[in-house]
């Protein structure tokens, strides 16, 4: 779950990382109070699930109370990556001498917390990445004794040469270490990391990703979720309980467990399609979950052809049929279907999807080869 800047910035605050005070704001009124209390130059910034605000225009500069009114009259409603700007934050602005680039990951492949730090922050840190990898330092921490004072202070090198911003640094290494694993973290980064013209280390940007798996211990955080903020099939599919995540291609997917769905997609590629979602119903069988399903598969105007693959245990193919059933029999669906389903009562399950005049596949290769025709011949 990705916080808002506004949101991960009152982690790192409470973690003693330095930052500038502020406040969010969703109308230019409010923005022009919260101006005029800090006083001086402000950053208006655009409070939205996504990367490169500054690029986009999402974050300005504003002299005055007015100024800064204005500036959020022109980023509140803005569209920056496909989300719209609903709200803003408003800081004092900071006089900037350089800008640093931390992050903190949790990296599959060492299976630990692996810090980023590089001096060439500011900017994408994916492009620094990708041209001038050498730019960035990586250490990975194991997660039994924590990041070590030493390793703290040999990051803190590799960004500064004054040994007060070094041991600044430092700590902020460390604080950013305490909000990823005291969260349940898989993210915390910040960029930039700035140095002011008086020498102080502040942190001018918050990124947080909670894993989803933290959120039912932790519902503090898990009430900070803004579903307005999110893409809205998987809002729903969170809320129907079902596994869900959109992609870019038309051959909309569901599919009976996780390991099933990715051997799908992988098979739906292989055949030339390109899978609309990755949907898994999970194991136990509720019809109610298949109507769940097809609503939210079909609400997708991408999708040209659905394809259900059932591989029947623990869930009963049978009920995926009268899920299907149930589903047609509330609303119009305008694409394909193609079924395939095997395994614990598929003769029932044939003979339910036959009553409304649909074949079930039982053969995957026949199943995806023909939702991908459909797809083309649609096109
Ligand atoms: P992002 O582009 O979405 O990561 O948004 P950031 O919060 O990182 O801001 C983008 C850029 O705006 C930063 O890299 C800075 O160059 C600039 N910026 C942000 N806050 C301040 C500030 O307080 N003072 C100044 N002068 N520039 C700022
Ligand atoms: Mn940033």
């Amino acid at each position: 779950m990705n916080l808002h800047e506004y949101q991960g910035r009152n982690l790192f605050k409470a973690a003693g990382i330095p930052m500038p005070d502020g406040d969010v704001a969703s109308s230019p009124t409010e923005v022009e109070a919260i101006a005029r209390r800090l006083g001086g130059t402000v950053v208006v910034k655009a409070q939205v699930h996504a990367g490169g605000r500054g690029k986009a225009g999402g974050v300005k500069l504003a002299k005055s109370p007015a100024e800064a009114a204005e500036a959020a009259s022109r980023i509140l409603g803005m569209q920056i990556k496909g989300l719209t700007v609903q709200k803003v934050l408003v800081v004092p602005a900071a006089d900037i001498a350089s800008e640093a680039y931390a992050g903190l990951i949790m990296d599959r492949e060492s299976q630990r917390p692996v810090f980023m730090v590089s001096a060439a922050g500011g900017i994408d840190i994916e492009e620094v990445a990708a041209k001038t990898p050498e730019k960035i330092t990586r250490l990975a921490v194991d997660p039994r004794y924590g990041l070590l004072p030493h390793q703290a202070q040999t990051l803190a090198f590799t960004l500064y040469s004054d040994i007060n911003q070094v041991r600044a640094a430092a700590r902020i290494l460390e604080q950013l270490y305490q909000v990823f694993t005291g969260n349940g973290a898989s993210l915390t980064e910040i960029n930039p990391l700035v140095t002011t013209p008086d020498g102080k280390v502040v942190a001018l940007d918050a990124k947080v990703v909670i894993d989803d798996n933290e959120l039912d211990r932790r519902p503090d955080l898990a009430a900070l979720r803004d579903e307005s903020a999110e893409e809205p099939s998987e809002v729903a599919a969170r809320r129907a309980n079902l596994t869900f995540i959109k992609l870019e291609g038309n051959v909309g997917c569901v599919v009976n467990g996780a390991g099933l769905a990715m051997a799908t997609m992988d098979l739906v590629k292989y055949y030339g399609g390109e899978p609309a979602n990755f949907l898994d119903i999970g194991g136990s069988s509720n019809p109610e979950k298949v109507v769940n399903a097809l609503k939210i598969i079909t609400a997708d105007p991408a999708v040209k052809a659905i394809l259900f693959n059932i591989f029947g245990g623990i869930t009963r193919t049978d009920d995926v049929a009268n899920g299907i059933v149930a589903a047609l029999k509330q609303f119009k669906v305008d694409v394909p279907i193609v079924v395939r389903l095997t395994g614990t009562n598929e003769a029932e399950a044939f003979k339910i999807l036959e009553s409304i005049g649909m074949k079930a596949l039982s053969d995957m290769d026949e199943a995806v080869r023909a939702v991908v025709k459909l797809v083309k011949e649609a096109a």
